[in-house]
């Protein structure tokens, strides 16, 4: 591990004055340290911002729910309001990682922890993301876990978190405090494609620290569901995931909303796809529909051509789930 110097603020803008090139945040810690170790990022300043005060989760004007970017994430997921107004946010975050690591990892950190890709972690091989420019091992090499949509030639990594899948569908707020100021930033913009700089997972500008994350009113507590389908019964990561929402009128679906997880570098949407939803009566054949519009374009690489197939049969359980009703 290279040396670092290690600071521990008190207050936000503190915080952000600390951070210069070389510096990182640090919260739980969880993907950070590992990172570290396995020397994959090397920063000289760590700034743990646990003291700093971002651990409250309090009622909007609005209606909707302010997160601090340091609430834990099993906090998070057992809080009455998620459980009762948002239970998407609580079935994903539940579906990920491990009671242990869930009590340690952040909201914030949630949303930028790094891929998974075994090369990205793997030091001895090209990783544009790791190392721009230097080439992507995935595309020729093993890429069972990687992605099948909106990937470029540089990058075919995928984002690994749930709990972001389930935020891209309640189109939250990321709330972001730097040297330039404060900004609120839609979930949607928040992580980017790879295309030519796949080392850019997000939009966030240096020194910018993620404060809160914000709900809108609309939790879709009625009609939702959280899919995920993995490799072993718990503790990995989404092969695919899928994070469904309805909003219904009878058996008729007013409007919907339809997430994927794993499949891309940011949790994947499609107006197109949710479109094809309004209106209809919730049967097999509709969600069939949406699923086939949400996979167009999907381009398999050698080893994970079963996503397609995988996802597209998981939006229909998920969306079949959600018309069902909240499985909490
Ligand atoms: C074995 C294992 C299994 C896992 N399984 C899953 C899973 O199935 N599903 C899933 O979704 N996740 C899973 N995770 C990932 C886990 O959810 C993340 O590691 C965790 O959410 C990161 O939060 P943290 O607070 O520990 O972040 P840290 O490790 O402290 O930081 C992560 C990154 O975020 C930055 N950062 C942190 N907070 C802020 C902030 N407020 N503002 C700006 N930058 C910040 C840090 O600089 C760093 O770059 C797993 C992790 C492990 C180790």
């Amino acid at each position: 591990m290279t040396p670092f110097s290690y600071q521990r603020p008190e207050r936000i803008e503190q915080a952000i004055a600390l951070h210069g090139p070389g510096s990182r945040y640090i919260a739980g810690g969880t993907n950070l340290l590992d990172l570290m170790k396995e020397n994959v990022l090397r920063p000289t300043q760590l700034i743990d911002i646990n003291r700093l005060p971002l651990r409250d989760i309090e009622d909007t004007r609005e209606g909707g729910l302010m997160i601090g970017a340091l609430v834990s994430n099993a906090e998070l997921a057992w809080h009455p309001q998620i459980t009762l107004r948002y239970p998407l946010l609580a079935k994903a975050i539940l579906a990920g990682a491990s009671p242990q690591l869930r009590n340690m990892a952040s909201t914030g950190g949630n949303l930028l922890q790094g891929t998974r890709c075994y090369y990205f972690y793997d030091t001895a091989t090209p990783c544009n993301k790791r190392e721009p420019g230097s080439g992507c091992s995935a595309r020729e090499g093993r890429n069972r876990i990687h992605a099948i949509l909106g990937a470029s030639e540089t990058c075919v990594a995928v984002h690994p978190s749930d709990m972001c899948v389930a935020l891209a569908v309640l189109e939250a707020q990321v709330h972001v405090c730097g040297p330039q100021g404060e900004r609120r930033i839609a979930f949607e913009d928040f992580h980017g494609l790879p295309g030519e700089h796949p080392e850019r997972d997000n939009v966030l500008t240096e020194g910018e620290l993620i404060t809160a994350i914000e709900l809108p009113v609309e939790g879709f507590a009625s009609h939702c569901a959280y899919l995920k389908l993995l490799d072993r019964a718990s503790y990995a990561f989404a092969l695919v995931s899928v994070a469904a929402a309805l909003e219904m009128d009878g058996d008729v679906i007013r409007r919907g909303r339809i997430a994927l997880g794993g499949v891309a570098h940011k949790p994947w949407r499609l107006e197109e796809a949710e479109e094809l939803l309004s209106g209809k009566r919730a049967e097999a054949e509709c969600f069939a529909a949406a699923a086939e519009r949400l996979l167009q374009g999907a381009q398999p690489l050698a080893d994970n051509a079963f996503k397609v197939d995988l996802a597209r049969r998981a939006i229909v359980r998920a969306l079949t789930e959600a018309a069902g009703g909240a499985v909490r």
